[in-house]
């Protein structure tokens, strides 16, 4: 008898990350696909895990997060976005953003709930919420700009939905929410049992002088969400896997008793360093500004290619549209770019559940200035 599995994904294949990842590691193309940074990050924050390791902070740590870090984030939540915070009932630390995102979506979703989704999403979205049972509704961002369309929001719910999902800065396309998108949200969901899932990993990456709206500004968002963000993103460190999830402290009740049973509690010795990292502000106050500069950098440098820039406002991404230079698809340029001039990109229509293809690439901009312009003097001659 063969062993038998009823996928519970069955149109899921890899990853589009990893597929470029590879393709690139093969073909030795720059990697302007998958998003991480190539530049070290802080060689105190390496030292911190170093002396924590050593100090014996090797073993399980409060399966909500080491006390002290949720202080601190409590404390920082406080300053940056006036939110009160209790960092005992409203904080957990989980590996990763993604993993909170999961984490929260597999809390509250039961089969049948809708959930509403813009896209392009970040490609785990829809996958995290069908294996719960539940259906996305999804929604277009309105393109170029990438957009929130309210009304349409407005239109699609239902008596079966149950949460919305935003991402700002958002990925992959960099747009960021206003205050008016806050408003419009706040409006629709009042009155209902509407819950709000917001992916902020990029909190601290937001450009062109745009102040991040985050929902820890806003009490009655707060009451109804889960916000989840990442120290990966924050401190160049993708690697570490560590992020982690506010909510009000009912959703959180419920959050943990997923967390417990799957993670229980993350790495030691990175949340002791991260304790007394955070306490460094300028570590991620300076961090728009040195972003920016790459953005802006490697902008200039695309001007002397075909594409055509969507301009990203934060996140470590800018999509760029090909459609006027060639008619392939956003996959089939994405592949030949990285195998015939060696460089690897994210073709959009992967944050499309129907493969959506308005003939645009993703570049990831988070790298050193040697390594964009390595990347782009290969595109000047492309046709
Ligand atoms: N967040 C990263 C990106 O958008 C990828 C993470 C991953 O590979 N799963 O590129």
């Amino acid at each position: 008898m063969q062993p038998l599995i009823h996928s519970k994904l069955h149109n899921v294949g890899t990853t589009i990350f990893t597929v470029m990842s590879q393709l690139a590691a093969e073909h030795g193309a720059v990697n302007l696909g998958q998003g991480f940074p190539d530049f070290p990050m802080s060689d105190e924050l390496v030292s911190l895990v170093d002396k924590a390791m050593r100090n014996g902070w090797n073993q399980y740590t409060h399966m909500n997060g080491l006390p002290l870090l949720r202080e601190r984030l409590a404390a920082k939540a406080a300053q940056l976005y006036g939110a009160a915070i209790d960092p005992d009932a409203q904080i957990t630390i989980t590996p990763g953003g993604t993993y909170a995102i999961y984490t929260a979506l597999t809390t509250v979703l039961q089969p049948g709930d809708e959930v509403i989704v813009f896209e392009p999403a970040y490609d785990s979205y829809i996958p995290n919420i069908e294996i719960n049972g539940a259906k996305p509704v999804l929604i277009p961002l309105r393109y170029p700009g990438y957009s929130i369309p309210w009304d349409e929001v407005r239109s699609k719910i239902s008596g079966r939905t149950r949460m919305i999902m935003i991402n700002s800065p958002h990925n992959p396309t960099g747009s960021v929410l206003r205050e008016e998108d806050m408003r419009q949200l706040q409006e629709i969901v009042a009155g209902t049992h509407i819950i709000v899932l917001s992916d902020e990993v990029y909190e601290h990456l937001i450009f062109d002088g745009i102040a991040h709206q985050s929902v820890l500004r806003y009490p009655a968002l707060l009451e109804r969400s889960f916000v989840c963000f990442s120290f990966g993103k924050t401190y160049h460190c993708t690697g570490w896997k560590m992020g982690y999830c506010i909510s009000a402290p009912s959703l959180m009740q419920e959050f943990r008793k997923v967390h417990q049973f799957n993670c229980f509690s993350c790495d030691t010795s990175k949340q002791v360093a991260l304790a007394e990292y955070i306490t460094h502000e300028d570590a991620y106050l300076s961090l728009s500004d040195f972003m920016q500069q790459k953005r802006d950098y490697f902008r200039k440098l695309m001007e002397a290619t075909p594409f055509r820039c969507i301009p990203s406002h934060g996140s470590y991404f800018e999509c760029y549209g090909y459609g006027h230079f060639s008619n392939e698809t956003d996959k089939e340029l994405a592949i030949r770019l990285t195998r015939e001039y060696g460089i690897a990109t994210i073709p959009v229509s992967a944050f499309y559940k129907e493969g959506k293809d308005d003939k645009v690439l993703r570049f990831c901009f988070a790298k050193k200035e040697q390594t964009l312009e390595r990347a782009v003097e290969k595109l000047v001659h492309l046709c």
